[in-house]
């Protein structure tokens, strides 16, 4: 399989496509990928990137597999649904079946302040499968720190948006928007739906931009606006750093810093909340299982429990995070985790 006839035959439309070539390839198989959130943009583009034979490709997602995320999130099966399979996992391993030549690693952790370093560093490119605005100014400030290029990608119902960034050469996250949008002001999946058409788009975009880089070592520097409905397609120059941005001029790293971002979250997309504790912690998911079992139904796999409370279900991982489904109030939750996990 890994022998270089079989590894010519596997690329070689993408080695007879002439910006990208023998040397070009050779880059490709060379670069360490970190997809962040591997919901529909993650599965999405963590397909095109394995197909593409990039050397090594680590997914990160906090959350599991349910059945209204099989209409975009393309590599999950209604099987990885039924068993609650966390993201990562179900990824990971539908990810090496698809090209058993590159090294894929899927982690089920949330990116927080605490972890991103961990997760990102030493690697060449950050891919934004996130679906929300917090996660993404982490990454933007942690990318810049660093001087690490990544590439923003963002869809909700028929639009969706696609930037490539490269720090103090491109306009940053912070550039284009200084500050989080209020709570509570953003429509998300949940509220206005989501096509997997744009999502395909966006992601498409993602991956030739990250090849782009890999292969040419920029990005484009237009940043798409897309509405698949109205069949809208603009491509705007990014332009130039802003140069009173917090971040990428004032190198202000507020959610890196943990100045900024809760510990308690809104999911995207459902009526569910996430509770995360911090610093994050090793939880015996075995014995807790067990004594929610005297009260509640419970269910379990190696990676999390599933247990239900009254009109509440609360799925609960090792590193301590629970979410829970069913409320909104984000005070709730933090009192449902209180009295069923502990503090
Ligand atoms: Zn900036």
């Amino acid at each position: 399989m890994s022998d270089v006839s079989g590894k010519q035959n596997r690329y070689s439309r993408q080695v007879l496509f002439p910006a990208i070539g023998e040397a070009g390839q050779e880059k490709i198989s060379r670069s360490r990928i970190v997809v962040v959130g591997c919901g529909a943009l993650g599965s999405v583009s963590s397909e095109m990137l394995v197909r593409a034979g990039v050397g090594y490709l680590r997914v990160i997602d906090r959350d599991f597999v349910e059945l209204n995320n099989l209409q975009r999130q393309s590599l999950f099966t209604e099987s990885d649904a039924d068993q609650t399979i966390p993201k990562a996992i179900a990824a990971q391993k539908a990810l090496r079946r698809i090209n058993s030549g590159v090294s894929v690693e899927g982690l089920v952790q949330d990116l927080t302040a605490d972890s991103i370093a961990d997760v990102c560093d030493g690697f060449d490119l950050l891919v934004d499968g996130t679906d929300n605005f917090e996660t993404r100014y982490l990454i933007n400030d942690f990318a810049v720190q660093r001087g690490i290029p990544w590439v923003y990608g963002a869809a909700l119902g028929s639009y969706g948006v696609c930037l490539g960034i490269e720090p103090r050469k491109s306009p940053c996250i912070r550039c284009l928007f200084p500050d989080l949008p209020p709570r509570g002001s953003v429509e998300t999946c949940d509220t206005a739906g989501i096509l997997s058409s744009v999502i395909h788009v966006v992601s498409a975009t993602q991956v030739s931009q990250v090849l782009r880089f890999l292969v040419e070592g920029r990005f484009s520097s237009r940043m798409l606006h897309v509405d698949v409905w109205k069949d809208e397609w603009r491509s705007i120059a990014a332009g130039q750093p802003d140069a009173t941005c917090p971040c990428c001029a004032k190198e202000q790293f507020e959610f890196l810093a943990g100045e900024q971002g809760t510990f308690v979250t809104q999911l995207c997309g459902r009526d569910a909340v996430q509770v995360r504790p911090s610093p994050s912690v090793s939880l015996d998911l075995h014995e807790i299982g067990e004594r929610l079992r005297r009260s509640f139904e419970v269910r379990s796999n190696p990676y999390l429990i599933r247990v239900q409370i009254d009109e509440l279900e609360m799925v609960l991982f090792a590193d301590g995070r629970a979410v829970i489904k069913g409320l909104s109030d984000l005070s709730a939750a933090r009192a449902v985790y209180a009295k069923y996990v502990g503090n």
